[in-house]
């Protein structure tokens, strides 16, 4: 070991090993930044892809906007205009707070981000795996654009764990459908390479929703359910078990209004499903779940 020295590592290196945890696949930065939108306050909210995402993703909002002063903070690690004291922890409301997302993603991709507020001057900022160049004004209407380009292609080690565009798209859309479903206010369009997938207006109801996102057919036939405890609020729309299918992606579990995915309450699911859904089976179900914000831990790590 002779010769050799502790050193800081610079912070490019940093983000970009911090970014692993925040940023695994083109499905994370859709998540991320469609949050983001919603956070901002977005009425109608279009993800444009290309190649599964791998080779781009554009996210447009209608939200409140940056200012050009906050646009080179929010690429900056543990930045957030969401959260000031240790206090708020115990009651976030927005879905980001960490501050993390737009720094991991700056440091693994080639961003750009266009933004204004209403009645200001918009601007424009861009960020290449993490060095950031000057900003610069931009025509751009109230809202937010963000363009990621070529996720982790200087990262040959993090490539190498994409699979193909097909399978990485599959995977943004079901974010897409997700936060589609608790977002009943908001308007989503997702789009792979021209080619429209999703398209729901705002202020849908829950039905539409599961129309657009399920199919007429299943979401006409499905049922509400809905029960009350002193800890717990739950409503359900569940299908008919002809729709069932063996895996989970169309079990949709929402814990205030965040979509959640634990062992637990898939087991939970398939014991209420027992006698109407095959063995080895999932329902199609949309289960809103909702508990008072100081009985629920949000600094879990979202893994
Ligand atoms: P977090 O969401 O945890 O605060 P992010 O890294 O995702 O962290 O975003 C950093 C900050 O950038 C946010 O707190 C917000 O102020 C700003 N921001 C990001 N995306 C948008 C957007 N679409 N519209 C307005 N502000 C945004
Ligand atoms: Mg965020």
């Amino acid at each position: 070991m002779s010769g050799s020295r502790i050193y800081a590592l610079d912070r490019v290196l940093v983000d970009q090993i911090a970014a692993g945890e925040v940023v695994e696949r083109p499905a994370s930065v859709v998540k991320e930044l469609v949050e983001n939108s919603i956070d901002a306050g977005a009425t109608r909210i279009e993800i444009l892809l290309e190649e599964g995402g791998l080779r781009r993703i554009e996210i447009r909002d209608d939200g409140e906007g940056m200012v050009r002063e906050d646009l080179e903070l929010a690429v900056t690690s543990h930045a957030t205009s969401k959260l000031s004291t240790s206090q708020d922890l115990e009651s976030v409301a927005t879905l980001g707070f960490r501050g993390e997302a737009l720094a991991s993603i700056a440091a693994v991709s080639r961003l750009e981000i266009h933004t204004a507020r209403s009645g200001e001057d918009g601007a424009c900022m861009k960020v290449r795996y993490g060095k950031t160049q000057p900003i610069k004004p931009s025509a751009h209407p109230k809202g937010t654009r963000m363009i990621v380009e070529d996720l982790f292609s200087e990262l040959p080690a993090r490539l190498k764990f994409m699979k193909r565009p097909s399978a990485e798209l599959a995977r943004c859309s079901a974010w897409v459908e997700r936060l589609a479903l608790a977002h009943l206010g908001v308007g989503f369009s997702l789009s792979h390479e021209g080619r429209t997938l999703l398209e729901v207006a705002p202020d849908d109801d829950i039905e539409m929703r599961c129309a657009a996102i399920f199919g007429k057919g299943i979401a006409e036939d499905m049922v509400s359910v809905e029960a009350d405890s002193a800890a717990l609020t739950l409503r359900a729309w569940v299908a008919p078990p002809e729709s069932a299918r063996r895996d989970a992606t169309r079990v949709h579990i929402f814990l205030n209004g965040r979509w959640v995915r634990d062992p637990r309450l898939l087991r939970a699911v398939r014991e209420g499903v027992r006698e109407f859904v095959p063995i080895g089976h999932y329902p199609t179900l949309v289960l809103q779940l909702s508990a008072p914000p100081d009985r629920i831990d949000v600094n879990v790590h979202p893994q």
